[in-house]
């Protein structure tokens, strides 16, 4: 654990949006979501349409911005989503990457590996590997 000490996903872009898997068993697989850093798409607030600017802050395991536990293929993966800025929303106002309001301004080049649902949410692996079962009557 002591080399994530020094860990910055700014140094590590090819891993954004990737499913990255542990090859340790019961070590949840994760996903780093900034596509502002990954793909450089401007975003909008849905509130105020004025742009959004990283924070440089991701979330974190406690506290109000909480990474998400999705299903995933045979293991669980956390989602750690970068925290955005609206400077029309104040200083302390935070947009979750993967909230839908951002996620639906994203261009179809940006691949979302990840579905968000009311009160679940998985990653596009296991959806598709569930409905190619349905599909072939598995
Ligand atoms: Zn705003």
């Amino acid at each position: 654990m002591s080399q994530l000490k020094d860990f910055r996903i700014e140094d590590n872009k090819a891993l954004l949006g990737a499913i990255i898997k542990p090859r340790e068993p019961n070590v949840p697989a994760h996903i780093f979501w900034d596509p502002i850093l990954s793909d450089g798409v401007d975003l909008k607030c849905s509130l105020h349409n004025s742009s959004l600017t990283r924070t440089g802050k991701m979330t974190t395991e406690k506290g109000r911005d909480q990474t998400r536990t999705i299903w995933h293929v045979g293991t669980n993966c956390i989602l750690v989503s970068a925290l955005y800025n609206c400077k029309m929303c104040g200083h302390d106002s935070k947009h979750l990457a993967h909230d839908e309001n951002i996620t639906q301004q994203l261009p179809s080049s940006v691949v979302i590996p990840f579905e968000i649902f009311h009160r679940s949410a998985a990653t596009k692996d296991l959806i598709e590997l569930i409905f190619g079962g349905i599909k072939s009557g598995k």
